[in-house]
């Protein structure tokens, strides 16, 4: 991947998501069918707490006066009947970062300990979709760096979604600086290339990608603006950021994420990655009001209301189908 501004940066968080996949695919490779049906959870947690230690060693060691907004934090796992756990992740760590200590691991997962808005600052999901990591479908690592409020270098990885529409390798990593275009290659880094949005602009022919989890975003309110839009096909459900990924590459038009209830406030590691993808393979993406996402109040995306992505030439139709079906009246 080539771009010419925030080079190291770029070098930088693509080698951490990528040292962070790496943990990620063999802690999913431990998760069994019996874990599965008993809804074990271990698993992800000892890979978000892997994932996040490596990624925030990585940001440290290069940017020591960055402060990182991750999801995780070590209290939970510094309890004493939480250490075999702690064990779990740490061998996972040392396979990656050999010679790494229990102290050390502990004290990197604390690097992603800020919550407050900073001029600068580091984002990161370190597992962002738990449940698809568990059923061994799509999760991704998501790192954003934001200054001055603006989201400005992306590294999106996700393990299990195909290099393309049309192959069966799977494992792709998305890299987006502002200004400089989305470039997207497989995780042994061999063929990198640009990455653009669909020329789609009929709505009839969109097609829409919403979350799995009908907790995090509504699929009835979805299902009527599809229907207003007079969208044919039916949505394509995946969990995680990979869903920004999808419409940055052209194999969908639209993201929804529409609020299932007032006051849940988006978590900035959820989005801040996956919208410069978007933006920067020429997509758009607001709130369901139309307003640009507001990364400026620490954790919470605090002022937006939901998330619609899309390949910026059906963004105004779906904004207006938002408003006609009723759905931005609900969510004030
Ligand atoms: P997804 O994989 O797109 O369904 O999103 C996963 C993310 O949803 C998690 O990282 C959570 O931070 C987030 N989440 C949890 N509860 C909600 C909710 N009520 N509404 C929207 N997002 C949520
Ligand atoms: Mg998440």
């Amino acid at each position: 991947m080539h771009f010419d501004s925030y080079k190291k940066e770029v070098e930088v968080a693509l080698a951490a998501v990528l040292e962070a996949a790496s943990l990620c695919q063999k802690v999913q490779a431990t998760v069994s069918p019996k874990m599965m049906e008993k809804k074990d959870r271990s698993p992800v947690t000892v890979a978000d707490f892997g994932s996040q230690a490596l990624v925030c060693r990585a940001i440290n060691e290069a940017f020591p006066d960055d402060p990182v907004i991750g999801e995780e934090d070590s209290h939970e796992l510094r309890k004493p009947e939480k250490a075999d756990l702690l064990a779990k992740v740490v061998s996972h760590v040392r396979v990656e970062r050999e010679g790494a200590t229990t102290e050390n691991i502990l004290h990197w997962i604390d690097i992603g300990g800020a919550s407050k808005y900073a001029k600068r600052l580091w984002t990161l999901d370190p597992i962002d979709g738990t449940k698809g990591f568990l059923r061994k479908e799509q999760y991704a690592i998501a790192l954003g760096l934001i200054e001055n409020g603006k989201v400005v270098v992306a590294a999106l990885c996700c393990p299990n979604l195909s290099t393309g529409s049309d192959s069966s390798e799977t494992g792709v990593v998305f890299c987006a600086v502002r200004g400089e275009g989305t470039q997207s290659m497989n995780l042994g880094g061999t063929s990198a290339s640009s990455v653009a949005v669909s020329t789609i602009s009929s709505t009839a022919k969109a097609r829409f990608c919403e979350s799995v989890e009908s907790g995090h975003s509504s699929h009835g309110d979805a299902a009527a603006v599809a229907e207003a839009l007079g969208i044919q096909e039916d949505s394509v459900r995946l969990d995680s950021q990979a869903k920004y990924a999808i419409v940055a590459r052209g194999d969908a038009e639209i993201y929804m994420r529409l609020p299932t209830r007032p006051g849940y406030v988006e978590k900035i590691w959820d989005h801040a990655a996956g919208m410069l993808v978007i933006e920067e393979a020429g997509g758009k993406v607001t709130d369901i009001h139309g307003n640009h996402l507001d990364f400026t109040h620490g954790i919470g995306l605090a002022k937006n209301n939901g998330v619609i992505a899309t390949n910026g030439l059906v963004h105004s139709d779906v904004l207006a189908a938002l408003s006609k079906t009723g759905v931005t009246e609900r969510v004030v």
